[in-house]
């Protein structure tokens, strides 16, 4: 009898955006398929709402809709526990809780899923050993496993540079430009951040990003603004602000409510980065496209009048 192809559901939220190429690569390369949940609409906002407690964040509510998009239509979903990159390096705690969290909401479910940890501090297993732990528990050899983790990391960081080389090259660009401090998931989500970018393309701003620089220089300059910020994704963010705070006109600091991180590192931003305006933005669930839109069109004409182009 011929053999199924194993396929693996990736809910299109979280850690999709930033380790999507690794994900789908990994897996192809083991002769797996990657299944993507649609990008988010209402009722994958609506379903992941129902699913969550009424504290959790919206990017959290987001993934359980996502999760319950893709029950029953893969052989596994796969709910990563990244905890950290080693001391100093943390992912915010959602990171770590979310296999046992979905575990437990989906338990009435048949769905299988399938789950890798990083954790190098305590630990001491880093991506790589992650994945080749995951791989084996699918039933792969060791040595074909190192192979397709070592080829999809090659394409990530490729993907990731190539990325962050063009947004250099939008700094040099004529016209307005706005720097979006936000997560990933947050920015490029299109009942989130992708809202606000869009926004800003309509009015003829150029919006850019402050996570999408290269990664070790972001977490060397984030100490400029942060000595001791724990979160790697905050950090990253802290560092891509340090260094290009003054290439543009403007910085949106971009959140899901409610985020601890964000809560705290916003803050700091906000009384440390000085001489360019900075607009806080809380998305919630309830947040609709007109309310973001009058604050948006406020902060525009702000730095217009700051510039005496109003
Ligand atoms: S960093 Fe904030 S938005 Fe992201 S998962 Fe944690 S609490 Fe939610």
């Amino acid at each position: 009898m011929e053999k199924q192809t194993i396929t693996i559901g990736l809910p299109r939220a979280l850690l999709y955006y930033r380790y999507r190429t690794l994900w789908r690569a990994f897996f192809q390369g083991l002769g797996m398929e990657t299944v993507v949940s649609n990008p988010t609409d209402r009722d994958i906002l609506e379903r992941g709402t129902a699913l969550a407690i009424d504290e959790a964040c919206l990017s959290l509510k987001i993934y359980l809709g996502h999760v319950a998009a893709l029950v029953g239509k893969c052989d596994y979903i796969l709910v990563p526990r990244v905890s950290n990159f080693g001391r100093q390096r943390s992912m915010c705690t959602r990171f770590e809780s979310t296999p046992d969290l979905v575990r437990n909401v989906f338990r009435n479910d048949r769905q299988k899923f399938l789950s890798y940890e990083v954790d190098e501090e305590m630990k001491k297993q880093n991506e790589e050993d992650a994945f080749l732990e995951m791989g084996r528990a699918l039933g792969c050899s060791a040595k074909a496993v190192k192979k397709a983790y070592k080829q999809a990391k090659k394409l990530e960081l490729a993907q990731h540079k190539e990325r962050a080389q063009k947004y250099e090259q939008l700094y040099k660009r004529e016209g307005m430009k706005v720097l979006i401090a936000a997560h990933s998931y947050v920015a490029e989500d299109p009942y989130m951040g992708k809202t606000v970018s869009d926004y800003l393309k309509r009015v003829g701003v150029i919006p850019v990003r402050a996570d999408l620089v290269d990664r070790e220089s972001a977490l060397k300059h984030s100490r400029e603004l942060s000595p001791t910020c724990k979160w790697e994704i905050n950090r990253e963010i802290l560092g891509g602000i340090a260094m290009h705070q003054d290439d543009v006109d403007g910085i949106i600091l971009l959140g899901a409510f409610p985020c601890g991180p964000d809560a705290m590192v916003n803050e700091l931003i906000t009384r440390r980065v000085k001489g360019v305006p900075i607009l806080n933005l809380v998305l919630d669930s309830q947040t609709g496209t007109a309310g973001v839109e009058t604050r948006l069109e406020s902060f525009i004409d702000i730095i217009r009048f700051k510039e005496g182009k109003l």
